[in-house]
């Protein structure tokens, strides 16, 4: 039998690898603008972090979106994705 291949990603905030499906995927768009894809079908460049917003916590502590995606990230933006992933936890 041959195992099943499952892509894995690595969380930018504890770092551990894990199944694609069971991370969070956040975007930056074209037009720099940051975003949880919820639907992991938009556009641009990806990080991937746990459904834990503990993990968004390190990874922004840690500045770890700014250097994935070469830019500052404005606090307002941070706390918008923190509810969101918050929010996210709901479909468990
Ligand atoms: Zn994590």
């Amino acid at each position: 039998m041959q195992p099943k291949k499952i892509p894995i990603r690595r969380c930018v905030g504890c770092g551990e690898g894990k199944p694609k499906k069971e991370l969070v995927r956040v975007v930056r768009s074209a037009a720099g603008e940051v975003n949880l894809d919820l639907t992991g079908r938009m556009p641009g460049r990806g990080a991937y972090l746990c459904r834990d917003t503990e993990c968004l916590r390190k990874a922004r502590k840690a500045r770890r979106l700014e250097k994935e995606f070469s830019q500052a990230i404005p606090d307002e933006v941070y706390d918008r994705l923190e509810k969101e992933l918050g929010g996210a936890d709901h479909e468990q």
